[in-house]
């Protein structure tokens, strides 16, 4: 195709796909946790034997209802239902009673629609780009859903783990060995840690979650760039923790996710593991 010849229009168009994407999964981190919480109770009432009267009778998944004002209903009309620019043309607040809307959703779009424009940049127009950003748009979902309910959905942090081993069938981004090596020692380590910190300090210092997400780490970018990844993360939330701490945002027993920093380093593995590994190996040896 002539258009997608020119880099110019080409990357117009991914970062305008980015945006559509990022506001659909701005959606799923609202939606998703509470579809699955309604499930969970669902569960427990069948479990409980309740009667079937107790059941909330609205419909809500992914399409419906469809995108409205939590504060007062209002749907949302064409305009602001564009990604980016809706939030900007209504100065973030709700077209009908002037409610402020979260600016996670702009945050969202934003962010996904420039791993979009990463992903071609890192990769060209390839398929290891297109699964590169599926990768990314999934950890996206997961950091914003991890920040607001201290939750990693079993329903994407397995289906990514899979897939991570699926892609290096062909070798993708790690040798299938070190994926499938990778899948397990990843959920196994952080596995221990977990038991070996509860055995020690009686707390719980993670989630079954942020295990399954460091296996698919584990699946996606092979075992040798795990404990870089790791360390990566673990700085990261380090660092946060102690500056949130200090500017007296959090107390110090407050729990804070791990998810967040363990998809921002799995990410950033995704794309520069190679290049990161080298220089973290030569700093190593110079030191
Ligand atoms: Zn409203």
């Amino acid at each position: 195709m002539r258009l997608l010849a020119h880099p110019f229009a080409l990357y117009i168009l991914v970062l305008g796909l980015g945006a559509i994407i990022g506001s659909f999964l701005g959606m799923l981190v609202y939606r998703l946790p509470i579809m699955l919480k309604r499930s969970w109770e669902e569960d427990c009432r069948t479990l409980t034997a309740h009667r079937e009267t107790d059941r909330p009778h609205h419909v809500f998944n992914l399409a419906l209802p469809p995108s409205h004002c939590p504060h007062c209903q209002a749907r949302l009309g064409w305009m602001e239902n564009i990604p980016l620019i809706g939030f900007v043309a209504l100065r973030g607040r709700c077209h009908h009673c002037h409610t402020p809307i979260s600016p996670r959703y702009f945050l969202i779009e934003l962010i996904t629609t420039v791993a979009a424009g990463m992903s071609l940049a890192r990769f060209g127009i390839t398929f290891t780009a297109l699964l590169a950003f599926t990768a990314s748009a999934c950890l996206i979902a997961l950091t914003f859903i991890d920040l607001k309910e201290q939750l990693l959905p079993d329903v994407l942090t397995l289906p990514l783990l899979w897939l991570g081993l699926l892609v290096n069938i062909a070798g993708r981004f790690a040798s299938l060995e070190a994926s499938v090596i990778g899948a397990a020692t990843g959920y196994l380590f952080l596995w221990l840690v977990y038991h070996a910190f509860r055995l020690l300090t009686g707390k719980e210092g993670m989630g079954y979650g942020d295990f399954k997400l460091f296996a698919a780490a584990g699946a996606w970018v092979g075992w040798q760039v795990l404990p870089l990844l790791l360390l990566l993360a673990s700085l990261a939330g380090a660092v946060t923790g102690l500056a949130l701490i200090a500017f007296g945002r959090q107390g110090r027993s407050t729990p804070m996710p791990f998810g967040p920093y363990l998809a921002g380093a799995f990410w950033l593995a995704l794309f520069y593991g190679r290049p990161l590994l080298v220089t973290y190996l030569q700093l190593a040896h110079g030191a």
